[in-house]
């Protein structure tokens, strides 16, 4: 085995939804061949599960299951971006000309949003008639809601359910509370986790090659663009 080249970053959460806090700096290092042979078997049924081991060779200083969503999102872009190239070739509709267009977009134009310095979990949430704690999502968990779809049961109220923090209840527990709570009530758990959000916001400005307007775009986060290995639009 070659020299490993690994470079330290910091990621979006910045630690601050971790129990060790020091783990919001990682170290990193670019992809290789064997790397990319495991992203070539990604579909969409082992996605999440495969982004773990991919992910535990890239990365030294955390366990990847327990990144933060947000984090897993800030590190595959810095896959994408140190891995591969700047570009993210797609089709879209000019909002100035209204013609369909084709444009590369440039990935290191992305801007990551932070966990704000005072974040501090679990977050104390007020509701009609109770309190609840909330914590924020993780690859961990997003793999739990998959298994959970396969089997056939909804998914409606999963992650809202893992996100309660609760030693009293057990996961049916909370998922019969929030079926019983109201929507407005509802509507403040999925607010403040959204509140939260965190990692690339995935926005960058595009030149249209037709009328020359200079607009932006809300690229999705599609593994098969940031990954392709041909980058086709
Ligand atoms: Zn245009």
């Amino acid at each position: 085995m070659g020299e490993e080249q690994f470079v330290t970053i910091t990621l979006p959460s910045k630690g601050l939804a971790y129990e060790d806090p020091s783990t919001g700096t990682i170290q990193v290092r670019p992809f290789k061949g064997r790397d990319e042979a495991l992203l070539a078997e990604l579909t969409l049924d082992n996605a999440k599960k495969k982004f773990v081991t991919i992910i535990k060779n890239v990365i030294k200083g955390i366990d990847p299951e327990k990144l933060t969503s947000g984090d897993v999102q800030y590190i595959l872009l810095w896959q994408a971006i140190n891995s591969y190239n700047r570009d993210y070739p797609i089709q879209l509709v000019c909002e100035h000309c209204l013609k369909n267009i084709q444009v590369v977009c440039d990935l290191s134009k992305i801007n990551s949003v932070e966990l704000s310095d005072d974040f501090v979990q679990p977050i104390v949430v007020k509701l009609s008639n109770r309190t609840v704690q909330l914590r924020l999502l993780t690859l961990n968990d997003e793999i739990s809601e998959f298994d959970w779809s396969v089997q056939g049961k909804s998914t409606y109220f999963y992650l809202y359910a893992l996100s309660i923090v609760d030693e009293k209840m057990d996961l049916l527990a909370k998922l019969s509370m929030l079926e019983d709570m109201s929507p407005s009530d509802l509507n403040v758990i999925r607010e403040t986790l959204k509140k939260y959000d965190h990692g690339p916001d995935m926005i960058t400005p595009y030149i249209c090659p037709l009328c020359e307007y200079e607009g932006k775009i809300e690229l999705p986060f599609r593994y098969e663009k940031l990954f392709s290995f041909s980058k086709q639009p």
